[in-house]
């Protein structure tokens, strides 16, 4: 216990607690602070420097000092800088692991798990940083030329949620870097602390001072808002929940600023009657379970054919009942705590009020007491199709399940949302998953796969879910602009 606390203390005692503007850690200039907790304890792990409008500005003013000269930088300097970032962190990942499960609260291996996923985005870029094609051909007509190439679009604000403390960051800030750009990261207050061991880390693996700065701060609004009037900003990329990014959407119209969405989702999980079940529950959990349910890809509503519905919840709800919550910290432990207080109780909410409409619980259901924001792994069976909980992103440890009977009703069901983000298809028809995945409205399909999120695949939304994508070479050309060069026939006279 007392040798837990200290490497704590001595990790935290890494951790810059200021602002990073043009390369340096700084107060605030109001001097104002905010804190961090542990979810799984509430006490408070650090206390850091929120940033004002004005630190905002002045992050802004860095990024735009140096965007000119950054972007002239060649292609391998970028990518080895990243390179060594990616380094860095595959070095501290026991450090970033810890941090994570101290601030946000999942468990060790996940993670992990997360630095594993986070650090690949640093490698992508740095190998997609030198392979930014454009290119050149002569008008159909056959005279001129056509050259078309890419710019970097110019500094970007990039907002960042609680739920992925460093895979979120290195979402955005390996593109970004491998494309050029410079970068005000503004980190959600809950889990800042991770990324700004990320951005001290960057600083160490040769990142120029002023390329990345980092405001992290008690109010959202008040530094969102100065940026995205300041004509000198081009871009905002935001992760975080589809109210917010519909009124960032709003204030980037103003100077008609690039702009990279990835919002909420609510992720149908099908099960046919043709599916491997016990492949399904295994995904099922994964899908479900991976981040306590704190995912915008993790499923929100289990449809499952009627003749196997009652055998799927029976071994779903065993897996289920075999979790261990606890801190994330210990060995044993495979469900941490929810975000906060707040968290937990809309989840409660939602479980209520399916009970009250209809719906059975097979495990799970409430709170557990005790320090913490901790919530029962849950299933409910027989969830009526108009229940809020179907409609609403859950965010938590709850699997609603509820049936069908035709392929025809599994789409029109999956489709009844004004999400697209995430979607999973449990089938050993691979026709099936084709007919199926074609009439589904979403920007990522699961094939009898539980997670799928990787950097060299494109992730995003469609409809509310929002726009964009991230990873992948799609990942690349949100960062940058093209310029077409018309170029007069050469063979004129
Ligand atoms: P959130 O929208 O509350 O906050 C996200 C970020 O926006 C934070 O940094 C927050 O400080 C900032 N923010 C909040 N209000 C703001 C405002 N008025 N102006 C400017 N910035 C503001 O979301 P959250 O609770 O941190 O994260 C959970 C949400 O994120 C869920 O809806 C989840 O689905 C979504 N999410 C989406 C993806 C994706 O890739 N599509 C990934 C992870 C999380």
């Amino acid at each position: 216990m007392a040798e837990t606390a200290a490497r704590e203390a001595e990790l935290l005692a890494k951790v810059p607690t200021g602002l990073l503007i043009n390369g340096e850690w700084r107060d605030a200039s109001d001097g104002g602070t905010f804190e961090v907790a542990d979810p799984a304890t509430g006490k408070v792990l650090a206390t850091l420097a929120s940033a004002t409008s004005e630190d905002a500005l002045a992050a802004l003013d860095a990024a735009d000092k140096v965007q000119a000269s950054w972007a002239r930088t060649a292609p391998r300097e970028r990518a080895e800088i990243l390179r060594r970032g990616f380094e860095l962190v595959t070095e501290r990942a026991e450090d970033f692991a810890l941090l994570m499960t101290m601030e946000m609260g999942k468990p060790l291996a996940e993670s992990r798990g997360e630095v594993v996923y986070g650090a690949e985005f640093l490698r992508w870029f740095s190998e997609e940083a030198v392979r930014d094609y454009g290119r050149y051909l002569t008008t159909p007509e056959g005279k001129n030329k056509i050259l078309v190439t890419r710019k970097p679009v110019g500094p970007c604000l990039l907002i960042t949620p609680w739920n992925f403390p460093l895979a979120m960051a290195t979402r955005k800030v390996g593109p970004a870097i491998a494309a050029g750009c410079t970068m005000v990261l503004k980190p959600a207050k809950l889990t800042p602390l991770t990324s700004q061991y990320f951005a001290q880390t960057m600083i160490e693996a040769g990142l120029p001072a002023g390329v990345l700065n980092v405001v992290s701060s008690k109010s959202a609004s008040g530094i969102s808002g100065p940026l995205m009037q300041d004509s000198r900003l081009r871009k905002v990329s935001f992760t975080g929940s589809t109210p917010v990014g519909k009124q960032l959407l709003k204030d980037a119209a103003n100077n008609v600023l690039r702009t990279s969405m990835e919002l909420g989702g609510n992720a149908p999980f099908i099960v046919f009657e043709d599916a491997d079940l016990d492949k399904a529950v295994e995904g099922a959990m994964a899908a479900k379970m991976r981040n306590m349910g704190e995912a915008c890809t993790a499923a929100n509503r289990f449809l499952v054919q009627a003749s196997v519905a009652e055998e799927f919840t029976t071994k779903f709800a065993n897996a289920m009942k075999a979790l261990k919550t606890g801190r994330g910290t210990e060995a044993d432990t495979t469900v941490g705590p929810l975000i906060d207080g707040g968290a937990r109780d809309d989840v409660h909410a939602l479980v209520t009020a399916a009970v009250e409409a209809g719906a059975s619980v097979s495990t799970g259901g409430a709170p557990v007491d005790g320090d913490g924001y901790f919530y029962q792994p849950t299933v409910l069976a027989n969830v009526p199709n108009d229940a809020d909980i179907l409609r609403s992103e859950i965010f938590g440890p709850v699997a609603p399940v509820t049936t069908f009977e035709t392929e025809e009703q599994a789409i029109a069901l999956a489709n009844a949302s004004e999400y697209g983000l995430a979607s999973y298809i449990y089938s050993r028809d691979v026709n099936r998953m084709f007919r199926v995945s074609e009439q589904i409205e979403f920007g990522l399909v699961g094939y009898n796969a539980g997670v799928i999120s990787n950097a060299a695949a494109p992730f995003g939304g469609v409809k509310q879910s929002g726009m964009g994508r991230e990873g992948g070479a799609e990942g690349l050309d949100e960062y940058t602009t093209v310029q077409y060069i018309g170029i007069a026939d050469p063979y004129a006279k």
